[in-house]
């Protein structure tokens, strides 16, 4: 049971997670779960793999943290790793998503100031998670995460997702428009999955206005949707890129990717952070990306995302409770027509681990490296799960 000693903002927790391997986590009882959550996301290699073990060990035992008044060899391999396969130019490291996301609000206001606009506003997302900081929560969509938290931060503007005629209204009475903040998938929101040709718009809306294009991988990326990034699948590089998550398999990390236009904002003084960049989770992080890429996990994940969302079609076919199975890679929505919560308990009765969004949405967000066997006992079950739910 939860200690009263915490604060009770995660609410009633079940389950006790004590073990895992791969895409297999035990609870205190010893009951095994296909984990189809990874930790939001986060453990993309799945649990305890051991080239983030041995990467952790090995830079524990030989320094964990200096302070960023020093050079950090991991934390230079890191970001020259990330700019060549992001083709960004410049990265910040931060201790999470929230907080890279807070690095790419500050930029856009540095770009904005160096323009002289006073107010400088970015367009961002109704429905959209940008995460819990005042500045992230306040470009949030969801006036559920808002709420109780006044004054938000001013310098936001609102537009529908997947609608380009709404930016271009705002373009129209705006002068104080510095950004677009955007997810390339909205995870939170339900697993929407834009047109082809919204992010291609978005960037040319961008370059016609002089704008900087930010784009929220903080969920998609890290292999997770079938690119590294996102955005690759659109044949275009965005201004500002963050991304944390799975980026470390669980060591808190996020990253602040800058392109050209936005590379060269910061100077000595302008932004930090104690822990950003440290070198335990820059070891962990390196390990990490370098198996992603070295074991082809991004096609690996485009595979078994595809096979999962036609087995799902396939088995679920005459189930007139199913609205919509959608998503990229392994990242996958599966709608129904009824607020599905209660889904999560009697698939982990089940012995499988998934999580629900937006009501009515289930989502997985597998390890990238699930194995065949185990996709067909997520299929399985999760199908069983929702026949009888
Ligand atoms: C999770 C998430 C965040 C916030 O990340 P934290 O590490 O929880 O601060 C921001 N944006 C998106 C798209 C996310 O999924």
């Amino acid at each position: 049971m939860t200690s009263s000693a915490l604060m009770n903002n995660y609410g009633t927790r079940k389950l006790t997670l004590c073990k895992g391997e791969g895409s297999w986590v035990w609870d205190d009882l010893g009951k095994r779960y296909l984990d189809a959550l990874s930790g939001i996301a986060v453990c993309g290699l799945g649990h305890a793999h051991s080239a983030v073990t041995e990467a952790i060990s090995t830079q524990a035992a030989s320094i964990i943290h200096c302070s960023n008044l020093y050079n950090i060899q991991t934390q230079e391999r890191l970001a020259e790793k990330l700019r060549a396969i992001s083709g960004m130019e410049k990265l910040f490291f931060s201790n999470s998503g929230a907080e890279a996301n807070e690095a790419a609000i500050k930029l856009a206001r540095l770009f904005g100031s160096g323009k002289n606009i006073s107010a400088p506003t970015i367009i961002v997302m109704e429905n959209s998670f940008h995460g819990r900081t005042l500045a992230t929560l306040s470009a949030t969509g969801s006036k559920s995460y808002q709420t109780g938290f006044g004054p938000l931060l001013e310098g936001f503007i609102r537009a529908p997702y997947n609608n380009i005629d709404a930016i271009n209204a705002i373009a129209k009475n705006n002068k104080n428009i510095v950004a677009i903040l955007v997810e390339p998938i909205q995870g939170e929101g339900g697993v929407i999955v834009p047109d082809a040709d919204y992010l291609p718009q978005i960037r040319q809306i961008c370059d016609e206005h002089d704008w900087l294009m930010i784009v929220d991988e903080i969920q998609a990326g890290n292999g997770r949707t079938g690119s590294y990034f996102n955005y690759q699948q659109y044949n275009l590089l965005p201004d500002i890129v963050t991304t944390a998550k799975g980026l470390a398999n669980g060591v808190p990390i996020g990253a602040c990717l800058a392109g050209k236009k936005a590379a060269d904002l910061m100077h000595p003084g302008s932004h930090g952070s104690t822990f950003g960049g440290n070198p335990l989770a820059c070891a962990a992080a390196l390990a990490t990306v370098e198996t992603i890429i070295n074991e082809e996990l991004c096609s690996r994940a485009k595979e078994q995302g595809n096979y999962i969302k036609e087995q799902l079609q396939h088995k679920l076919l005459n189930c007139s409770k199913l609205i919509d199975i959608r998503g990229q890679g392994l990242m996958i929505g599966v709608q129904l027509d009824f607020p599905c919560k209660d889904l999560v308990d009697s698939a982990a009765e089940q012995g499988l681990l998934i999580n629900v969004t937006a009501g009515s949405v289930i989502r997985l967000l597998p390890p990238l490296n699930i194995t065949n066997e185990q996709t067909e006992l997520l299929v399985n079950i999760l199908t069983d799960v929702i026949e009888q739910g």
